[in-house]
């Protein structure tokens, strides 16, 4: 099915997966699909990664395992900033030789090294794959993508994702509502009219909130501040507080009418756990 056809009938709570990394197959993750299943989510997208750490084949592999063995609707992710148009063509047809119908098109990110491609930005994926008979989504950034001059330009280019033909947007994650919801009126005003569902990630540990602050820019609330300090050496406390922080978040955001939340679960079925718990 395709996602667009879920946003028209619902409210969807999706879930984040990333293959296994390395030589790990993908059958390791079998368990931890048993138990996201449970939690019954209206899809699950699988993270694509063409910088080097060996995933990419696998994502289309679990993307399908999530969709034709554990009957759950999947989307694959693909970034085309290391590839060329026949490169493309390769993995959507891969993909569609699934039966995958979902696509999260995205640029990836630039690093030193990067060979100029076919694509510049996610725009010119999105364009190319307008004739393929899948559902296209693309990301976007409440707080203005960590490169971008502004967010107001940032949502420039947002709207031009949608007419090449994003029909739905999935959010970087953000730790305020209030961004959110603002981000939300500004991309109306920019004729942004296509469901945009809000990405929550749980905070587990300093570190890891570090690093996504760091690689994506997201503020910092006080809130957020505080909890990582109370807890910083008692990590079965900050998990906790962490999912709390990310249900209350969810909740609220439910409650103001979001188009969908989509939750990064990590791999870790006790987060999403936690926070179905709490929001359904
Ligand atoms: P774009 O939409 O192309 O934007 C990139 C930058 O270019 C932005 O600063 C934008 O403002 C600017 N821009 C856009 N168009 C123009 C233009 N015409 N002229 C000038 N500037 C322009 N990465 C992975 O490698 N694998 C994944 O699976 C993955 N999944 C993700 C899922 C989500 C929900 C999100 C939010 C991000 C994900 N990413 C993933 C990260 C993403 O690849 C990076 O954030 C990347 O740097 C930008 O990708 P994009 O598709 O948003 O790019």
């Amino acid at each position: 099915m395709k996602i667009s056809e879920i946003f028209k009938a619902k409210t969807p709570v999706s879930f984040e997966i990333f293959p296994p990394k390395g030589d790990l197959s993908v059958e390791t993750l079998r368990d931890t699909l048993s138990s996201l299943k449970m939690l019954n989510p209206d899809f699950i997208s699988v993270t694509y990664s063409a910088g080097g750490t060996g995933n990419s084949e696998k994502t289309v592999e679990l993307a399908s395992v999530v969709k034709n063995e554990f009957g759950i609707e999947s989307m694959a992710h693909l970034t085309c900033i290391n590839s060329d148009r026949n490169g493309v063509r390769e993995v959507v047809s891969r993909i569609k030789g699934q039966g995958i119908e979902n696509i999260l098109a995205l640029r990836g990110d630039i690093i030193e090294g990067n060979k100029p491609t076919d694509f510049n930005y996610a725009a010119d994926l999105i364009e190319q794959l307008r004739n393929e008979p899948v559902c296209v989504g693309a990301a976007c950034y409440p707080e203005g993508h960590v490169t971008c001059e502004s967010v107001e330009k940032d949502i420039e280019y947002l709207k031009a994702k949608q007419d090449k033909g994003a029909s739905f947007f999935v959010s970087q994650l953000f730790f305020e509502n209030r961004v959110f919801y603002d981000f939300l009126e500004k991309t109306k005003k920019a004729g942004v009219t296509v469901p945009i569902t809000a990405g929550i990630m749980p905070m587990l540990s300093k570190s890891q909130v570090s690093r996504m602050i760091f690689m994506c820019g997201a503020s910092l609330p006080s809130e957020i501040i505080r909890i990582l300090n109370k807890y910083e050496n008692d990590e079965i406390s900050l998990k906790k507080a962490g999912i709390e922080y990310a249900s209350n978040q969810a909740a609220d955001l439910i409650k103001n009418g979001v188009d969908g939340i989509h939750l990064y679960t990590m791999n870790k079925p006790e987060i999403a756990s936690g926070i179905m718990e709490r929001i359904r």
